[in-house]
This record gives C-alpha cells, sequence and structure tokens, in this order.
C-alpha cells in the first residue's frame, strides 16, 4: 500500500509517498507560501528536485499540486488517486486524550480541537491539512500520528510542575513533552542494533536539530523529557531559548517595555544559538564561524552541548542507570564535534566514543569503543516512515 505522509503548517505542507511494503520513499517535497503566492517542490525517487510556482491560495490548491505532481503522466509515481491507500498526518498536539495514534473520524477531530489552545499555531495547521485530504481523497482512511503521544507513559513526578495543582486540574498545565515520533522510532532503532528487545533496554535519546529534545526512554517508555508544557523548555535551541529562570519573563517585560506576547516572541525566535551567538540560528554557520575564532559562535555551542551533556546526566538518575545513549537530528546526526564534545563529559557514566566511528559519515552505526559499558549510537531519524508505519498498521487493524 502506498502511503501519504503529511505535515502541515500554516503557510506549508511537507509530504512524503512511502510505498509501505518496501518501506521505499516515491517522491517527495514541499509545498511553502501557501496563501501567499505558492511554490512546489517535487523530487521523485531517483529523480531531480524541482521547483515551480503554483498559485496556492489555500491548502486545498497546495494538496491538489501534490496529487497533480504525484500523477502526471512524465514524472509522476503513480497513476491515479485510487493507488494511495492512507494519509497518515503529523499532528503537533493530542494533549492527554490521546496516547497513540488514530484513526480519524468526526470524534478525533473534535477531540483534536479540544488540544488546539495547547499548541495554537500547529494544531489548526495540522487540521487543515486533514480536512483538506477529506475533501480532495474521498474514501481515503487518515491517521493522526501525535508529537506528544509517545510521552503519555511519563508519571506524575516528572509530568507535574511545581505549581499550585488544580492548574493542573483546571487548565491541563503539564509537561506534555514533544518529538515523540522521532524519540520512539530511534528508541526502537537503538534496541535492534543493540540485538535488544526495547524492554531490555535504558536509552536516552538526543534528538539534537533546530528544535532540539533529549528523552529518557525506560523499557520502550518515555518516562522524561525535556521539552514541556510547550516546545520552548529544556536545551537551547537554534532560536528557543530552553529553560531560563521564569522570573527573567517579567524583567525583560519592564526593561524592555514588552508585553507578554513581545516576551513570548523574543524566547521563541530571537533566543537560543541566534541570541547567544548574534550571529545565525544554524549549527554550521557556527562550526564556520567558532573555526574562524568567533567567540561568542564558540560560546553559543558550548551551551548548547553541556547542557545536553547535563540532560544526559539528569536522565541516568531518572531511569537509575543507561545502557544506551543515541544522538539524531540535523546536528546530532552531522555534528562529530558536537558528539565529542557532550561525550567527553559522560565518561563517568561508562561511555567511551571511539574517535573513528565517530567520525565515519552516513549510515547509523555505534560509536563507542568496544569496551564502553554504556553503547553511544548515531541514529539518523526518519519520521515520515514511523508515520506511514503507524498509518499502515491502524489502517490494517492492527494496533500502532
Ligand atoms: P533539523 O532541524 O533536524 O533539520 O536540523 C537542522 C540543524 O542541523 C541546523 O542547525 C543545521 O545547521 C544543523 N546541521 C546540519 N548539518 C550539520 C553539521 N554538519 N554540523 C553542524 N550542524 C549541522
Amino acid at each position: 500500500m502506498n502511503i501519504l505522509v503529511i505535515n502541515c503548517g500554516s503557510s506549508s505542507l511537507k509530504y512524503q509517498l512511502i510505498d509501505s511494503e518496501t518501506e521505499k520513499v516515491l517522491a517527495k517535497g514541499l509545498c511553502e507560501r501557501i496563501g501567499i503566492d505558492g511554490a512546489l517542490t517535487y523530487q521523485p525517487a531517483g529523480g531531480e528536485k524541482e521547483k515551480s510556482s503554483i498559485p496556492m491560495p489555500t491548502h486545498k490548491e497546495a494538496l491538489q499540486a501534490v496529487i497533480d505532481a504525484l500523477t502526471d503522466a512524465k514524472k509522476g509515481v503513480i497513476s491515479s488517486l485510487a493507488e494511495i491507500g492512507a494519509v497518515g498526518h503529523r499532528v503537533v498536539h493530542g494533549g492527554e486524550k490521546f496516547s497513540a495514534s488514530c484513526l480519524i473520524t468526526d470524534e478525533t477531530i473534535k477531540a483534536i480541537e479540544d488540544c488546539n489552545e495547547l499548541a495554537p499555531l500547529h494544531n489548526p495547521a495540522n487540521l487543515i491539512g486533514i480536512r483538506t485530504c477529506q475533501k480532495l481523497m474521498p474514501g481515503v482512511p487518515n491517521v493522526a500520528v501525535f508529537d506528544t503521544a509517545f510521552h503519555q507513559t511519563m508519571p506524575p513526578v516528572a509530568y507535574i510542575y511545581g505549581l499550585p495543582y488544580e492548574y493542573y486540574e483546571k487548565y491541563k498545565i503539564r509537561k506534555y513533552g514533544f518529538h515523540g515520533t522521532s524519540h520512539r522510532y530511534v528508541s526502537l532503532r537503538a534496541a535492534a542494533m543493540l540485538g535488544k528487545k526495547p524492554e531490555d533496554l535504558r536509552v536516552i535519546v538526543c534528538h539534537l536539530g533546530n528544535g532540539a529534545s533529549v528523552c529518557a526512554v525506560n523499557r520502550g517508555k518515555s518516562v522524561d523529557t525535556s521539552m514541556g508544557f510547550t516546545p520552548l523548555d529544556g536545551l537551547v535551541m537554534g532560536t528557543r531559548s530552553g529553560s531560563i529562570d521564569p522570573a527573567i519573563i517579567d524583567f525583560i517585560g519592564k526593561k524592555e517595555n514588552l508585553d507578554f506576547d513581545g516576551v513570548n516572541e523574543i524566547l521563541n525566535k530571537k533566543s537560543g544559538l541566534l541570541g547567544i551567538s548574534g550571529l545565525s540560528s544554524d549549527g554550521r554557520d557556527l562550526a564556520e564561524a567558532a573555526e574562524k575564532g568567533n567567540e561568542r559562535a564558540q560560546l553559543a555551542l558550548d551551551i548548547f552541548r553541556y547542557r545536553v551533556a547535563c540532560y544526559i546526566g539528569a536522565y541516568a538518575a531518572a531511569m537509575n542507570g543507561v545502557d544506551a545513549i543515541a544522538f539524531t537530528a540535523g546536528i546530532g546526526e552531522n555534528s562529530e564535534n558536537m558528539r565529542t564534545s557532550v561525550c567527553s563529559r559522560l565518561t563517568y557514566l561508562g561511555a567511551y566514543l571511539d574517535p573513528q566511528a565517530n567520525e565515519m559519515h552516513g549510515q547509523e552505526r555505534v560509536i563507542s569503543t568496544p569496551d564502553s559499558k554504556v553503547k553511544l549510537l548515531m541514529i539518523p531519524t526518519n519520521e515520515e516512515l514511523a508515520i506511514a508505519r503507524d498509518t499502515l498498521a491502524i489502517v490494517s487493524g492492527k494496533e500502532a
């Protein structure tokens, strides 16, 4: 069965068409600037990537452009819509309602809507993607795969904040965690690579991209993670501050004459690696600048790495030990300097990096020395494949 995987944002729509039997990507791409003008990027497997301007006043025209490209007589990879068996949607927030992926029905749409206030920028856009698919592909089942679902196994000691308890009861203010699809995929790959059952392993997954989070996976279950009520918490990220003393919010507001929205904007868009370096949010730019002696770029990278190492220590404590630590996402997969720096703080755990294995590029691999007590791994994440697998399982009547 071919599965269309969709990640819908307010002005963008990322897609991949995956053959669920071979797990090969048949075509992938992106619609951008929806509601502004519109551009489609399309790349069939083994073919050239092409970008074309197509008017996209709404997501409907964007999805139609994707369908037209996929079924195009020349560059298409399927002959008609009938060859798409199901659609898997990334949905950012499932609140406490969803602890697993699910088939989309009127009730699940309502339940996703109920989570809108927890992710006002993301969930409404994800719902637009779902409704557009229902309109343009009638009869094709849709499945929702939530960023938060994997973390619903966290115990209250990890997810309750030190706030009046009634705020949890009244407003559902608690830690939810994000990147769950990636943390689940990578922790399962880690078990497979080490020839162990997930139930026999304590893994710490470091998802280090533009957004970044660390997750403690104890015997297959998320027991703590660094993002919180929103994806702003935890590590220093590309443009997000990560954890700060909450009193700073009021202090900045007064000093800079900003309201809450203004401070929120600073914390989400102008902080993190960008804010510290004053240069860029991009790990590669900073590595290059640091190499040339830019001290603030070096400081930004040092802080990022320091916090990753501190979270690993915290999560080893959360699980009373750790068997494997996996690095994934843009920085985690590609920056050997970051891995070297983080792992230099992990020898107390009995985790020893093998410099040669660390410097190799490409495939997933063990990057610790043979005698390292804790295994270190580099595992490219694949959220689209994880979404396609869940979608197949659900439309085939199995549990995801
Ligand atoms: P992601 O959000 O997973 O796509 O990751 C994007 C981040 O990974 C960006 O900050 C990139 O600069 C960073 N990145 C990709 N390749 C490298 C690399 N070789 N060294 C450092 N950072 C990298």
